[in-house]
């Protein structure tokens, strides 16, 4: 098996884990119940979008 012929820099390091963020970014607030929610995505929570309510209850 191949062996790293230098240990990896701190720096080095921590550049390629600029890309090892919280998953999904375009994380909202609800404008309905304030809870997060994915951007153009129906509330989990409260089950509205754009204002109003889409799931019936
Ligand atoms: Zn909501």
């Amino acid at each position: 098996m191949a062996v790293p012929f230098r240990r990896t820099s701190k720096t080095r390091k921590n550049k390629r884990r600029t890309h090892f963020k919280l998953e999904v970014p375009g994380m909202v607030e609800c404008s309905d119940c304030g809870e997060m929610k994915r951007s153009h995505r129906v509330c989990k929570n409260c089950g509205s979008y754009k204002g109003q309510n889409v799931i019936n209850k």
